[in-house]
């Protein structure tokens, strides 16, 4: 058998309410970040399994002993920018005081610099590409904010599947080819191609989001592995996103109109036997780790250009 790709797996860690669909209907909300975040802590712990943390800045300036236990316990912490505000909101200049402040925090929590960065909402589309710009100037090395399916709220629809290096001189949602220099490694989230891939155009449904968040809970544990499977056996890792507060179902408040209780609440009772499936059947790793490869081309591609 062809060796299994080693997956990413993610989460978000930011306050449960800071939710687009529930943010306007919670009035002082309780805290379960602790909580949450121990939940995982014990699962990743059970199959010995490192992973990305993308921690709001301020999350870490408020909790900085619980965002230095991840790094002292082998994870690694990345950005998930330091108010959660989605880049639509933002411009460049506030995009770029973002990271910084994130970078702060996080370096004042752990003592580690983020090399990582994923936008709230998975904001990075066409409308804000020009937050390559700002990345490419930052200290940031990667991005895991693209979501390659068009959905309402964010996504692009023909994105690349896979990781690739954003080239400066294409579209940032073109696998750079004529890259050169220093730059960014964007990994989107993952999708699966379905059969309909070839009627492309006629308006069929072609990829299917899966990896993370609503999507995983919504799927069957046994699709849900299906997916992951096939993805794989294409070559490509998978990009798995989840927030902490998914497996806190404490974190449920009273008098959500339906739409957004089913966005925000379905599966939440099965999503740790699911991501406990997950976890035995296929390997996993940080983002940085998945990504060191790409990770260590532009590294070489940067100091042969600086010794020419
Ligand atoms: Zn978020």
């Amino acid at each position: 058998m062809e060796p299994q790709p080693v997956n990413a797996l993610s989460f978000d860690l930011e306050h449960w309410y800071s939710a687009t669909l529930v943010a306007d209907d919670t009035t002082e909300p309780e805290d379960h970040i602790e909580r949450s975040t121990e939940i995982v802590l014990e699962l990743l712990d059970k199959h010995d399994v490192s992973a990305t943390f993308f921690v709001v800045g301020q999350v870490a300036a408020e909790y900085p002993s619980l965002v230095r236990s991840l790094v002292q316990k082998g994870h690694e912490v990345a950005s998930h920018g330091h108010t959660h505000t989605p880049l639509f909101e933002l411009t460049k200049a506030e995009f770029a005081e973002e990271l910084e402040q994130s970078a702060n925090a996080i370096r004042q929590a752990t003592g580690v610099d983020p090399i990582g960065f994923r936008a709230p909402n998975f904001s990075i589309t066409p409308k804000t590409a020009w937050a390559f710009d700002v990345l490419n100037a930052s200290e940031y090395r990667y991005d895991s904010s693209v979501f390659p399916v068009k959905t309402p709220l964010y996504g692009v629809s023909d994105a690349p599947t896979a990781p690739y290096v954003v080239s400066s001189s294409l579209s940032p949602f073109d696998v750079g080819m004529a890259y050169s220099g220093s730059g960014i490694v964007e990994f989107p989230i993952s999708v699966v191609e379905t059969p309909l891939e070839r009627f492309s155009g006629y308006g069929f449904p072609t990829r299917i989001p899966f990896s993370g968040g609503f999507y995983a809970r919504v799927l069957p544990s046994m699709l849900l592995r299906r997916f992951v499977r096939q993805v794989n056996r294409q070559g490509r890792p998978v990009n798995l996103y989840f927030h902490p507060w998914e497996f806190n179902e404490q974190v449920q408040i009273e008098g959500l109109p339906i739409h957004k209780r089913l966005v925000s609440y379905y599966g939440m009772d099965k999503a740790i036997q699911k991501l406990d499936n997950l976890l035995h059947e296929f390997e996993f790793d940080t983002v940085q780790s998945v990504l060191s490869p790409e990770l260590t081309e532009t590294t070489d591609r940067t100091s042969t250009t600086q010794v020419h």
